[in-house]
């Protein structure tokens, strides 16, 4: 064999894998942007805290929110990690986002505005009644002494309470209607509903303390945000603003009490 014709084969071979590199890297899985559905080690590692410092800044403190210490948990509270990964850029903006299953998680404003709404000091013993992505109970953790949550699809329940266990915040959750409330661990100190009802749920009011505060939008197409105190004998209530939630389902929309 000659060796002009060797060395030919070799200069052959050369172009063949220069052109099929050079085919891949131009076809469009090489140009094709990498979506994880997860995010990755260092993408966990990302710093927020900026982020959140603005949101506080700009979203809550300047539509008059004083409370220190709910300033201080949603300066803390790292709510990117509480909405689906190809949110995290907009997790600390103005508005609600979608959590799957035709859920949202409240605009950051709602939920700092409901909160301050229960005069939490520390000791309370509070019920969340719509758990979705977790956040809500995880500043009502930060601000009261024990967190219960109920949620009704039991997907959103379970990676919520995932999420929470993970990042080390004491809420029980369970799936389940909450309309029933939870009347193993009440009364409670404060009840917050975060989906939209068209009455006040009879059982929710039964498991409130003397003293205590219940905070829910309530309405169907127009909807207000309305505050129960309950006092030794009834319960006085108060209309605050309008709001836009997602509804209530499950029993609520059954009974006619
Ligand atoms: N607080 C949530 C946002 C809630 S969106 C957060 O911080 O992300 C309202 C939630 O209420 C939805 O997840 C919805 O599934 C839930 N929900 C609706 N009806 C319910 C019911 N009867 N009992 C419990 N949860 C309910």
């Amino acid at each position: 064999m000659n060796m002009s014709f060797i060395s030919n084969c070799y200069r052959l071979q050369a172009l063949f894998l220069l052109l099929s590199t050079t085919s891949w890297c131009l076809s469009p899985y090489a140009r094709k942007p990498n979506h994880p559905l997860k995010p990755t080690v260092q993408n966990v590692a990302r710093d927020f805290s900026l982020a959140r410092e603005k949101m506080v800044e700009t979203q809550i403190l300047a539509r008059g929110i004083k409370d220190i210490r709910l300033l201080e948990s949603l300066r803390r509270v790292p709510r990117h990690r509480f909405v689906p990964f190809k949110f995290w850029d907009l997790a600390y903006t103005d508005r609600p986002l979608p959590i799957g299953d035709d859920q949202t998680i409240s605009q950051p404003y709602m939920v700092a505005y409901m909160t301050q709404q229960l005069e939490l000091k520390g000791h309370e013993k509070v019920l969340e009644i719509g758990t979705g992505s977790g956040y809500q109970a995880a500043v009502l953790s930060e601000l009261s002494n024990k967190v219960y949550s109920i949620e009704i699809i039991c997907d959103l329940a379970q990676q919520a309470s995932t999420m929470l266990n993970h990042l080390k915040y004491q809420v029980q959750v369970k799936c389940d209607d909450g309309y029933k409330g939870w009347p193993e661990n009440g009364p409670f100190d404060a009840i917050m509903i975060t989906a939209a009802a068209p009455k006040v749920p009879e059982p929710l009011l039964e498991q409130l303390k003397a003293g205590g505060r219940m905070i829910m939008p309530l309405g169907n197409n127009y909807q207000e945000l309305i505050l129960i105190e309950k006092k030794q004998h009834g319960t006085s209530s108060r209309r605050l603003i309008p709001v836009r939630f997602v509804p209530m389902t499950g029993e609520v929309r059954l009974t006619t009490d």
